[in-house]
């Protein structure tokens, strides 16, 4: 369990930083030498020099003789908005009284419904339930989500769906597995573990550190092949949280022999009824694609999740070489493809499936349907 190692992945991170490797690195380290998060204390980085460039560039080359700019449109589901949860950043945290917010929890019916427009009107092959700390939904209410939007995808050919939510127990992972998820993701927001507990205050489930820590341990025991995982760039040192991400996904492929498929790469955007609005620690549009960028060269299997709280020019510089799960159509209110349902978790934009094909299309990306995850073993080679 990565908690028993967190003090040391933390003194490594540490001394990384204080002695960042050289630009060398970028063309010598292999996939899964997580010493590349040192880049991003290197001291050009970020300043528009030839070292971004060749970061960048590199980052994208790797991705395009993978990937061959191929991408999967991925759409979020939101099932609830009721949340037990005081993250302070966030506009469904449970001391929010009403602004731009309607607490609801979707009917199976209503489920029904907004997999049905995402699926078979809008042609999306690969979602995302996106789960609140609601107190009134077990793992059991989840299974039976899965099973709901598997039948409406099987209805049109067939297509993945994978559950974003409350970390959750190694028991509970495997009855979403057993009912036919094919991916668990789980952000960690922050590795500052001080910063963590001002963010998420209370003695709720969320304000658990070391338990969110362990869910992606838990996630592989209960058999999950494609895990996805992420911090919410913003809430701390970016930096630190960044190296310690690349830390802990080594720690986990050294530990289960498999890699994490999916990287959630969310940015702080200002929500309605947060107490935390702004930051000082926020990467800056170009630190944030060199953060992806040092992540590409780690891993450049893995997914990153584009999503639409970026602007779309911004998506398609993250997007360039392919090789990423590309939000399309984006409501952050449960009901709100199919219903008039006002309020949002925080402010995004949303991309019309039809009109994204095109516009991705113009751009040079092809599209992958379904479940776009490559070999989850540790060991694939840089291409
Ligand atoms: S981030 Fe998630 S858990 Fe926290 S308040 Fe918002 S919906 Fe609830």
């Amino acid at each position: 369990m990565f908690s028993r190692e967190f003090e040391e992945a933390r003194r490594d991170v540490w001394a990384l930083r204080d002695a960042p490797p050289g630009a060398d690195l970028i063309d010598e380290a292999s996939i899964g030498d997580w010493r590349l998060a040192g880049l991003l204390w290197h001291p050009e980085l970020g300043h528009g020099s030839d070292f971004d460039q060749c970061l960048l560039r590199r980052a994208e080359d790797i991705r395009r003789r993978l990937h061959g700019d191929g991408l999967t449109p991925i759409s979020p589901l939101y099932v609830s908005s009721i949340c037990q949860e005081q993250c302070v950043y966030c506009n469904y945290r449970s001391g929010n009284r009403g602004v731009e917010v309607v607490r609801l929890r979707l009917s199976q019916d209503a489920l029904e419904r907004e997999a049905g427009f995402l699926v078979g009107e809008k042609g999306v092959r690969l979602l995302e339930l996106v789960y609140t700390g609601d107190p009134g939904l077990t793992s059991n209410d989840m299974a039976r989500d899965i099973s709901v939007v598997r039948r409406v995808l099987d209805a049109h050919g067939g297509g993945g769906v994978g559950v974003n939510g409350p970390s959750l127990s190694e028991l509970d992972y495997r009855r979403l597995r057993e009912a036919g998820a094919d991916f668990a993701a789980l952000w960690m927001e922050t590795y500052d573990q001080g910063r963590y507990r001002r963010l998420h205050p209370g003695n709720t489930p969320k304000s658990d550190f070391g338990f969110r820590l362990d869910a992606y341990d838990r996630m592989f025991a209960a058999g999950f092949e494609w895990i996805g995982m992420g911090v919410l760039s913003g809430l701390a040192d970016w930096r630190l949280d960044w190296a310690m991400l690349l830390r802990h996904e080594a720690a986990l492929a050294s530990r289960w022999g498999r890699r994490v498929a999916i990287l959630g790469c969310p940015r702080l955007k200002p929500a309605a009824g947060a107490l935390l609005r702004r930051s000082r620690f926020t990467p800056s549009d170009r630190q944030f694609r060199l953060a992806l960028a040092v992540h590409s060269l780690f891993d450049p299997h893995c997914l990153p999740f584009i999503n639409t709280r970026e602007t779309w020019d911004l998506c398609l510089d993250l997007a360039r070489g392919g090789g990423c799960l590309f939000t399309f159509n984006c409501a952050t209110a449960p009901g709100g493809y199919t219903g008039a349902v006002a309020g949002a978790q925080f402010p995004s934009g949303s991309f019309d499936a039809p009109v994204a094909r095109r516009r991705l299309k113009a751009e040079g990306f092809r599209f992958h349907s379904g479940v776009p995850f490559t070999s989850p073993f540790a060991s694939a080679r840089r291409p």
